[in-house]
């Protein structure tokens, strides 16, 4: 049997919520929103309508705050390549431009604003995703590798692990990461995009990490000690330009 479906909406302040009530045998009453910003009810046919509307009425701002993040990761969609001619990439703040090219063996160059990136004629979009994810990598470690020998530099006269392993992993959620009593730090393929300064900020705060493992007064102490302008500098990772937190 199929379940039945009521219409309906709820005011939020200056918004009417749409919503649709499922009815379902189901313990509790359970809500999510759709991608569409509808709200999705599903309760028990013994429930009242009015008491699904009061528990809606109830839970309006969270509906609403979930609509608007709902509304802001479809703008933060990452970009879907083909890794065809023409596609735009971003490397260290700055948009590079994909020239395709034929030829052996597969590599990928930067020359100035544009990436070329050679690979065999028949070629499909799979391998040549494949390339570029090896350049991505390839010059995230370069890079990150750099920004780090400048942290151990800038962090010379504090008592910093021996054999540090930098790592350089797809991650959404955060740029980097530090494991202090593993000598680790994990920096996001995502970071690469913001420019260098950006890049060396973030390196530097997973490298205080291993001095101060928590984000108290005397971590900020000694990270602003060595870029006294360190909340500035940082200030564009959270712009939506920058979000990593990609709906995927
Ligand atoms: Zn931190």
């Amino acid at each position: 049997m199929e379940n039945a479906v009521v219409r309906g909406s709820i005011r939020c302040g200056e918004i009417q919520m749409p919503y649709l009530l499922v009815r379902k045998p189901v313990k509790n009453i359970n809500i999510h929103v759709r991608t569409d910003g509808t709200a999705v009810v599903s309760a028990a046919e013994w429930v009242p309508a009015a008491e699904v509307e009061h528990i809606l009425q109830k839970k309006s701002r969270f509906l609403l705050s979930a609509r608007e993040r709902i509304k802001q990761c479809a703008v933060l969609q990452p970009p879907v390549h083909q890794y065809e001619s023409g596609e735009q990439f971003r490397v260290l703040g700055q948009m590079l431009t994909l020239q395709v090219q034929t030829g052996f063996p597969a590599s990928v160059q930067r020359q100035g604003a544009a990436l070329f990136l050679r690979v065999p004629a028949e070629s499909t979009a799979k391998k040549r995703k494949a390339q570029m994810d090896r350049w991505l990598r390839d010059t995230c470690q370069a890079i990150f590798t750099q920004a780090a020998l400048q942290a151990q530099d800038l962090l010379a006269d504090r008592c910093l692990p021996q054999n540090i392993t930098l790592r350089v992993r797809r991650m959404i959620s955060r740029w980097g990461s530090c494991i202090p009593t593993k000598h680790v730090v994990t920096f996001s393929t995502h970071l690469l995009e913001t420019p260098a300064f950006c890049v060396q900020a973030v390196v530097l705060h997973e490298y205080v990490h291993f001095l101060h493992p928590d984000h108290s007064r005397a971590f900020y102490a000694e990270l602003e000690r060595v870029i006294p302008d360190y909340r500035q500098q940082t200030q564009l990772l959270k712009s939506p330009a920058y979000a990593v937190f990609y709906n995927e």
